[in-house]
């Protein structure tokens, strides 16, 4: 039975995963109840007494697991309590809600760092059809899940690596991948996840580049 929360939006779980990936990087899950559409995040704590943060699920809509990707930020509040716990222990969760959606249409995806979580979650979900992903990172052990991405995008998936270089990966920011680019189709989305000065570089440029603004996603990690 669920305890009662101080927080009513948030309910009381268990974990049922608590992976290291990454150093300092995890997927953490819980058994999963409620349905979501990819692309949609939850709200996590540790306790229902202090604000949550906003974590976007990683997991497919089918898998058995909500599971959520987070890096420590050494000096923020939640993510190293997070990442002390262990399976079987409790996190507070809110029902999966956002706007950020994934579609059946074409596609580019545009991530960097733990922005991959919600493509991740569109293509375990049976949207990777006719997408384009790209994951910028500094460092080549943070392309996350890299091992299963590229069976169902294969060539249209693309590494952009920033600090170090390595074949088959882009030595570069996305925006400078993006900027190589001769032709973006015009009449597809742009999804772009990750941290707001990313977002804003590559909104700025695909508007550049001709992109409508209209055709732009943004999700903003804060
Ligand atoms: C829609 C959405 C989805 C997200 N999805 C993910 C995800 O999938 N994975 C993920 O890893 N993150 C995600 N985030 C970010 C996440 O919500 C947290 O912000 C992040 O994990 C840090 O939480 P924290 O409590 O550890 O750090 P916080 O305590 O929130 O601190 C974050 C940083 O801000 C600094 N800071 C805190 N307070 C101040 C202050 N007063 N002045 C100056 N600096 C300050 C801290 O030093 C730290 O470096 C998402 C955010 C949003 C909005």
């Amino acid at each position: 039975m669920k305890s009662l929360s101080p927080n009513p939006e948030l309910r009381r779980e268990i974990l049922t995963r608590h992976e290291e990936i990454s150093p300092g990087v995890f997927v953490i899950g819980f058994r999963r109840i409620l349905n979501f559409k990819p692309g949609q995040a939850i709200k996590l704590g540790v306790d229902p007494e202090t604000p949550p943060r906003i974590y976007s699920l990683c997991s497919g809509t089918n898998d058995d697991e909500l599971c959520v990707l987070f890096n420590i930020k050494p000096d923020g509040f939640l993510t190293p309590k997070l990442a002390n716990l262990t399976v079987g222990d409790t996190v507070y969760a809110s029902a999966p809600y956002g706007t950020f959606l994934g579609t059946d249409e074409p596609a580019w995806w545009i991530a960097t760092g733990t922005g991959i979580a919600p493509f991740r979650s569109m293509l375990r979900s049976g949207m990777g059809k006719n997408k384009v992903l790209i994951h910028g990172v500094r460092h080549l052990n943070q392309f996350y899940f890299s091992d299963e991405l590229p069976k169902v995008l294969g060539k249209n998936y693309s590494r952009c690596c920033s600090a170090e270089s390595s074949s088959h990966v882009f030595f570069g920011r996305v925006t400078e991948f993006l900027t190589e680019q001769t032709s973006l189709p015009k009449d597809q989305k742009y999804y772009i996840c990750g941290q707001a000065t990313m977002a804003v570089e590559t909104r700025d440029l695909l508007i550049k580049k001709g992109i409508p603004f209209g055709q732009i996603v943004t999700e903003i990690y804060f």
